[in-house]
């Protein structure tokens, strides 16, 4: 298994333009806000605050990525799903995702993060197929696993299968609180590099 020895943050980005040029493989992570996408990245890098948790709804606007291990580069996509932002806003973020997505070279895979307690809809699917229909792998991460007992966690598993068409063993629970998911992650990753 690969050991985290280092994370560093490079710089935020909006834009193609200022994407960071490293040239290695790209991992990004994505999901509704409040999902637990901060301590999720937390959890992989061993750090109690490489990216701030909790943070005020639509704070994070931009991009933020950040090396790991000299060997990867882990992009922190904002969240979606903000009821407090603009159309104005909804478009930038909108644009800021697609040209990310369909212009970033580097990217292997998108793990796309939701709460476990959640049932998926259509703003789920539709981000899923945009991304696949790309060429984006995408990996399924259900958060928060602590928050559901054994039993929905395999139920939860088998249902998402369906809904995003793949088998339950592609779903991968993770819980920051418990740390628990993290070796699963980081295998992902491995095999990728
Ligand atoms: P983000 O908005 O997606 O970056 O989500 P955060 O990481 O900031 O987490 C949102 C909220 O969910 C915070 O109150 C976290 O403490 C909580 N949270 C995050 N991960 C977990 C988890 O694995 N288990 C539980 N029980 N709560 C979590």
């Amino acid at each position: 298994m690969i050991k985290i020895v280092s994370a560093d943050f490079i710089k935020g980005a909006v834009k193609p333009e200022a994407y960071p040029s490293v040239n290695l493989p790209e991992f990004a992570f994505f999901g509704r806000s409040n999902a637990g996408k901060s301590s999720l990245i937390n959890m992989i890098v061993n750090r109690k605050s490489l990216v701030k948790t909790g943070s005020r709804p639509g704070m994070t606007r931009q991009i933020n990525f950040f090396t790991i291990n000299k060997q990867f580069v882990l992009a922190d996509l904002p969240g979606y799903g903000y009821a407090q932002r603009s159309a104005e806003e909804n478009r930038a973020f909108d644009r800021m995702l697609t040209d990310y997505a369909s212009l970033r070279q580097e990217l292997k895979s998108i793990f796309f993060l939701m709460d476990m307690r959640r049932i998926p809809g259509e703003a789920e699917s539709n981000t899923v197929e945009y991304f696949e229909k790309l060429g984006i792998e995408v990996i399924i991460v259900g958060t928060k696993a602590d928050k559901i007992g054994k039993n929905d966690i395999v139920n939860v598993r088998k249902k998402w299968g369906e809904f995003f068409r793949r088998t339950p063993d592609l779903i991968i629970p993770t819980s920051a609180s418990k740390n628990t998911g993290r070796d699963e992650l980081l295998k992902r990753i491995t095999e990728r590099l």
